[in-house]
């Protein structure tokens, strides 16, 4: 299942973002596999959005909404619309991350 990147529209696999994305971080292995295994609540605590941001992610309230991705442009801006819509649904779907997926790839959000 792929989800879209907010600012620049880059497809991301969710697994990917689950599993693989935190190696890209400045975390050594031992902690980003420490970080596979957190409740996906712990997941985006202020120290590990600061190592995302770090390595060019950022993200909503999960991994799978991505906002900005390594891929966007330096200036480029977050699309409001799509930015609200992606924030509305994650509200509605809650703790639910692998049905907010399913959603987001139908919508190609
Ligand atoms: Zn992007």
């Amino acid at each position: 299942m792929d989800v879209h990147c907010t600012t620049c529209g880059e497809p991301w696999d969710v697994y990917y973002l689950w599993q693989d994305a935190i190696f890209e971080t400045g975390l050594s292995v031992e902690e980003a596999e420490a970080w596979r295994s957190l409740p996906r609540s712990e997941k985006l605590s202020d120290r590990y959005r600061k190592e995302f941001r770090a390595a060019g992610y950022e993200f909503g309230q999960t991994v799978i909404n991505v906002v900005r991705c390594p891929g966007c442009p330096k200036d480029a801006k977050p699309d409001p619309e799509r930015a609200h819509t992606k924030a509305a649904l994650e509200e509605l779907l809650g703790g639910d991350e692998d049905g907010l997926a399913a959603t987001f790839e139908d919508y190609r959000l």
